[in-house]
This record gives structure tokens, sequence and C-alpha cells, in this order.
């Protein structure tokens, strides 16, 4: 049976891309890994995986002045909520980054100057890594429909699983709890919510089991450098009890993780020997 473990956590920057590459890379590991944070994918980095396909995505559409019909009327100007026209140097223009692809100037324009045309700037990448095979998508700067792109990225990492025998897929997750942390939950098997030890994370850690509530998923909550904070990892302890949920696993800080980063390589790889990689082996085999 396939299993999807999605790896998520309601803050940035508690260690969440740090442990899936570390349980992508363990020894004899063989999986399919999904780098979801499309906003800001940076596990290819790391992986650095030859990449054998890359796709266009299409994020929506933007509007476009065609200036040999335009009048310079300023009336689309007028209707644009976004902000997105303005006047420059004698003409009006749209800025890209700031259209939402409404389509209300197209409408409004009397002389039928506008036209909207697709965003297809954005990517999705497949490959190989080394314990096995990857795919990434990665979000141009203003495009949209980021849970779409996860929905893509995921839909093809089973095809990739089907196709070379693979049973597990592994998702990093993009932080919050937005529609792409949504789709990377949905359809997953397991998911394990990284946290550390500060209140804004403790925070962000309850509003992620309240979107869990909702999903019938094998899941588990590690504190990751839970050592920087004991008062509050006890805290983050008392509510996922008070909730049901079970911490799988509890990380101390070890300045070797980030060295490890720097080396393009995960924790178990550099040190396979040390407590961080123990423990998330150790979390590996409860989650998974
Ligand atoms: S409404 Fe049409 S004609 Fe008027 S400024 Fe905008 S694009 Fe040009
Ligand atoms: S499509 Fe909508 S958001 Fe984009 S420029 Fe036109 S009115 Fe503004």
């Amino acid at each position: 049976m396939l299993k999807e473990l999605a790896v998520i956590s309601g803050k940035g920057g508690t260690g969440k891309s740090s442990i899936t590459a570390a349980f992508a890379t363990m020894v004899n590991q063989n999986v399919v890994l999904a780098d979801c944070d499309v906003d800001a994918a940076n596990l290819h980095i790391i992986m650095e995986p030859e990449i054998e396909l890359s796709e266009v995505y299409i994020a929506g559409e933007k509007a476009v002045i065609d200036y040999d019909k335009c009048s310079s009327c300023g009336v689309c100007q007028g209707y644009c909520r976004f902000n997105a026209i303005s006047f420059f140097e004698g003409r009006y223009i749209i800025d890209e980054i700031s259209c939402d692809g409404c389509k209300l100037c197209e409408k409004v324009c009397p002389s039928h100057a506008i036209s909207m045309e697709k965003s297809d700037k954005s990517r999705m990448h497949s490959g190989t890594f080394r314990n096995g095979k990857m795919v990434y998508g990665r979000l141009e700067p203003g495009e949209e429909n980021s849970g779409k792109l996860v929905a893509m990225v995921r839909s093809k990492c089973r095809e990739i699983a089907k196709k070379e025998g693979i049973d597990t897929i592994l998702i990093d997750s993009p932080p919050g709890i937005g529609c792409a942390v949504i789709s990377s939950i949905s359809g997953a098997t397991n998911v394990l919510v990284v946290t550390e030890p500060s209140l804004s994370a403790m925070s962000d850690l309850d509003r992620t089991l309240q979107l869990l509530e909702n999903y019938n998923i094998k899941k588990g909550v590690v504190i990751n450098k839970y050592d920087l904070s004991q008062s509050v990892a006890d805290k983050i302890i008392n509510l996922c009890e008070s909730k049901g949920i079970e911490i799988v696993g509890m990380i101390p800080f070890d300045r070797e993780v980030v060295d490890a980063m720097v080396n393009r390589k995960s924790i178990v790889e550099w040190n396979p020997a040390s407590i961080v990689s123990k423990e998330i082996i150790s979390i590996w085999n409860k989650i998974i």
C-alpha cells in the first residue's frame, strides 16, 4: 500500500525541511520526495536531483494592454481594485505582479484594448536524486494558485511511485495552514507536525492541530530543538496531551544540523551517529 507522509509546520523555520531531508536520505531509503513549498522550494539545493522533465504550470491570467488600440482614457485604472494599473511616462501600464487576473479592466475598456494572457512562468521539475525520485514546483513571484501547483506535484509523485514501484511518498509542505498546506495533506496517509519551543510556534501548532481535526490521518508531533526552552517544550507536551496527539520525538539543538546543510547533506548523512540522527530515525519508525 502506498504511504504518503506529509511533514508540516504551522510556522516557518522550525526545521521541517531539515527533518524531511534526513528522512529522505536514511540508509536504504527509497522514496519519491515532493517539495511542495512551491513559493520557496529549496530541498533541491541539498538533494541536487538530476532533472529529467520540466513542465509548464499555468498559474492564472494577467491583463495586457494593446497600445495600438489604447486611447489612454484611464477608465481601466478607476476600476482596478488591486491598484495594478498606473500612469507612467504618458501611458497606462499594468503591473503583472499586482494584477489579480480578475478581468474587470478587460470588460470595461471602451476600446477593447485589454486582453488576458496566461501566466506561464512557473514550472514543475521532476528527476532522480540519491535516494529515489524527486518532484518540486517553483511558483514565480506574483503568480497564484499555489494549492493547484501542490496538487500537480503530488499527482506527479503518485504517477512516478506507481511507475517505479516505490511505496513511500515524502512531502515537504509549505509552512502555515493555508490552501497550499491543505493541498499537501489531502489524501496523505500520515502527517508529522514539526514545532519548536517558542510561544509563537506553540500558537501556530495549536492552529495546525485544529486544522488536522478535520482529517482522519495518522499524526504525530515532533518538538525540534526542544532543549532551547524546556519550559515551553513542557507546555507543548501538555497541549498535545490535551488533544490526544502523540509526541513522536524530541530533537535536541545541534549545530551540526546547520553544518550538514551548508555542505549539502542531511544530518543523517553528515553524522549518522549523532543523537539528532538517531532520534530522527526513531521518529520515522514511529510515524510511518
Ligand atoms: S480603459 Fe482601455 S483605452 Fe482606456 S486606458 Fe485602459 S486600456 Fe487604454
Ligand atoms: S485584471 Fe483585474 S487586477 Fe488585473 S489589472 Fe485588470 S482590473 Fe486590475
